[in-house]
């Protein structure tokens, strides 16, 4: 099938890549001319395991073409996706003017039938203003598809190629069938297709993402409650989790979700209920706990250093908003670093993947290293922000020979108390007993 992606980022780009892996040609449009040009010449913009050699496979089969000519995109393709961002507007709705932006571009753009595919997400009774977009501009006949995704960043690839379920929302069987036929790849192994009308897949995509955050938020909420007792919340988290109506995912305590998807989504369904008179309160309370936790992280650095940091210097291990992505939006880690920096405190950062993106964000207010040991040099304590694989087993004799005081303020529970406690480190987790050497 002849298809073409507008926007390519995170979502478009690894939508477009493995609509290619499976056999389709593909356009992926950009207004970006630069990140166009980028992918033009092989480097690809975002970092996203295993999506670079993909992306290089299918350009070089010609089966996967990026341009910032859409209007030539568009001739070319039965089948138009939507996969720009829907930012939050200043009261917190989901902007979606760039989602009707790009409709009217494919509008005009088409010489006939076309299925215009919503996979932004976006707010319930969009699909309906984005049929009213394509009536004002183009006298074609048209369909128009809500398709959710739920790809994770870090594993992107991984989860669009296997997704745990695909929905599709639409009222025109003809298009149905095609999105499905472009599925069938990805859902051989009993993974559904869930078929059902625009509004509730639009709905679907924040009732998951707010269902997820909600549970952080709980978790978070029990690992605090957990500090106050003298619980340990490593052990609650099981005991809960072995329960087969609970689960274990996404119950892991930490410094709050962050990132381009939760904080925004929970925002947006907050305002829809709120136009539409529906309480939600719970969520008001899922995103309070949210912002009072990222600021955890640096209340316990203030109860040990107190409230002026000038002279000393921290380590940070863990910039981007989760491991295995270089994303920086609305990461925890720029909370907690700009407390430090306000309350006078230099900071030593490491991330993977993300120092790039965070240099944008602090300039030269922070320092950065390749090494994440070499942050630790003379450092009075370290603070672990994102669980990146790499922070789970260090060198602790060397970390500790390396910095002025062996403390640590554990965002991400990485390591045992007990075995810190040996280690001679002094060791604050969230949510469980502290280590306090002598
Ligand atoms: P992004 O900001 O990384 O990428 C959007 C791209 O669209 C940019 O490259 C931008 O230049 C381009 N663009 C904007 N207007 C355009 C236009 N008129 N024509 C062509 N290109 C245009 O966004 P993203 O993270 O990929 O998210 C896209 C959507 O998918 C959002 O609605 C988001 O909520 C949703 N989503 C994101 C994720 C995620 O993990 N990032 C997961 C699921 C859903």
């Amino acid at each position: 099938m002849n298809l073409c992606v507008v926007g390519t980022g995170y979502v478009g780009l690894v939508a477009g890549t493995c609509f290619a892996e499976s056999g389709n040609d593909v356009v992926c449009v950009d207004i970006d001319e630069r990140k166009v040009a980028s992918l033009q010449s092989g480097k690809v913009p975002i970092y996203e395991p295993g999506l670079e050699e993909l992306i290089r496979r299918n350009t070089e089969n010609g089966r996967l073409r990026f341009t910032s000519d859409l209007t030539t995109a568009v001739k070319d393709s039965l089948v138009c996706f939507i996969a720009v961002g829907t930012p939050s507007d200043i009261d917190g709705s989901a902007d979606v003017r760039m989602v009707l932006q790009a409709t009217a571009d494919v509008a005009r753009a088409m010489p006939g039938y076309r299925v215009v595919v919503l996979k932004s997400t976006v707010p319930v009774g969009t699909a309906d203003r984005v049929r009213e977009t394509m009536n004002a501009n183009t006298s074609h006949p048209f369909d128009v598809v809500s398709n959710p995704e739920f790809l994770k960043e870090g594993a992107a690839v991984d989860d669009f190629m296997k997704p745990d379920r695909v929905v599709i929302g639409g009222n025109s069987d003809r298009a149905l069938s095609l999105i499905k036929e472009l599925y069938a790849p990805f859902v051989r192994t009993e993974n559904p297709i869930l078929v059902m009308d625009n509004r509730s897949a639009e709905v679907t995509k924040y009732a998951a993402n707010a269902f997820l955050a909600t549970r952080i938020s709980f978790v978070n909420q029990v690992a605090n409650l957990c500090e106050k007792v003298g619980a340990d919340v490593a052990d609650v988290r099981r005991g809960i989790g072995f329960d087969r109506r609970i689960g274990h995912y996404f119950l892991f305590p930490g410094v709050g979700y962050g990132g381009s998807c939760f904080p925004k989504d929970v925002r947006a369904i907050i305002r829809t209920a709120e136009e539409h008179d529906s309480d939600f309160s719970l969520l008001r309370s899922v995103e309070d706990v949210n912002e009072k936790q990222k600021h955890l992280l640096f209340e316990k650095v203030r109860k040990s250093f107190g409230d002026d940091l000038h002279g000393r210097k921290f380590a940070v291990w863990g910039l981007a908003f989760k491991p295995r992505t270089d994303d920086m939006r609305e990461a925890p880690s720029v909370v907690i670093i700009e407390e430090l920096l306000a309350a006078g405190a230099k900071i030593s950062a490491h991330d993977p993947e993300a120092l790039a993106q965070a240099e944008k964000v602090f300039g030269n207010r922070v320092s950065y290293e390749r090494v994440n040991y070499d942050t630790l040099e003379d450092a009075d304590a370290l603070l672990i922000v994102t669980e990146w694989n790499e922070f789970r087993r260090p060198d602790f004799k060397r970390m500790r020979r390396l910095m002025k005081t062996p403390i640590i303020f554990d965002g991400r529970n990485l390591y045992e108390p007990a075995e810190m406690r040996q280690e001679g480190f002094t060791y604050y987790p969230i949510g469980r007993p502290a280590v306090v050497q002598e």
